[in-house]
């Protein structure tokens, strides 16, 4: 019987980066439902997380009669939306070290493929939810959604498991909020802020703190290497 190859990936380090409020200066989809349907949206949202359910739940509540088209959307975004100005260098850091670096956001389609677009970040793979416009109503489709998670629109720990599939020898997530905590036990290397960094604490899961991307560039190699020093001293 011939042997199966293993089959090793070109990129031996992925990184994946939620959107709202880290590669994101703010939450921008937080930022949307505040601008067109005032704040009562919060109430619908904390009325799920009490009742131990996500997103997979309260993004098709929120988008159910959604007032605005595609075009008011994009103007409200380009008016208040902005990338964490350190993410384009980080980017670029990845791109000359051969790391992928993949978005992973449980928010949407509309804003993460525009602000990306308007940095010139387009090659940056994303995964999300999307708001699809239809007959001038809107409507919510999240295509990963996970069966082993159920609660999430947009499961990130299927792109860490991605990862693992393509070999990858270690996994950074970077993130700061509740989407990221499926991912995060799964992965090698965690940057962490907000909820997300309490979360780390609260589970003994080992995070390193940061505020924006010029923490995550200045602290980003020595992490890789004290990661890649214990794979070595495991295998000796
Ligand atoms: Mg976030
Ligand atoms: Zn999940």
């Amino acid at each position: 019987m011939r042997r199966k190859r293993r089959r090793k990936s070109d990129k031996m380090v992925w990184v994946l980066c939620d959107f709202d409020g880290t590669a994101a200066l703010q939450d921008v989809q937080n930022m949307l439902l505040d601008h067109f349907l005032g704040t009562s949206w919060r109430d619908v949202v904390n009325a799920v997380l009490a009742q131990g359910r996500k997103s997979a739940t309260y993004m098709p509540l929120l988008y159910k009669d959604w007032p605005a088209s595609r075009e008011e959307m994009i103007q409200v975004i380009d008016e208040k939306a902005a990338l964490d100005p350190h993410f384009p260098r980080f980017a670029q850091y990845c791109l000359e070290k051969g790391y992928h670096l993949e978005i992973v956001s449980d928010g949407l389609d509309i804003y993460i493929e525009h602000l990306l677009a308007k940095y010139n970040l387009e090659d940056i793979p994303y995964t999300s939810n999307r708001l699809v416009f239809e007959e001038g109503r809107a409507r919510i489709e999240s295509p990963f959604r996970s069966q082993s998670c159920g609660l999430c629109g947009n499961c990130k720990k299927q792109r860490v498991l991605a990862a693992r599939e393509a070999q990858a020898q270690c996994v950074v997530y970077i993130g700061d909020g509740i989407s990221d905590e499926c991912p995060v036990g799964y992965s090698d290397i965690i940057f962490a802020k907000g909820s997300l960094l309490a979360y780390c604490r609260e589970n003994n899961i080992e995070a390193v703190p940061f505020r924006d991307f010029s923490d995550v560039l200045a602290l980003f190699p020595e992490a890789l290497t004290r990661w890649l020093q214990s794979l070595s001293i495991q295998g000796s």
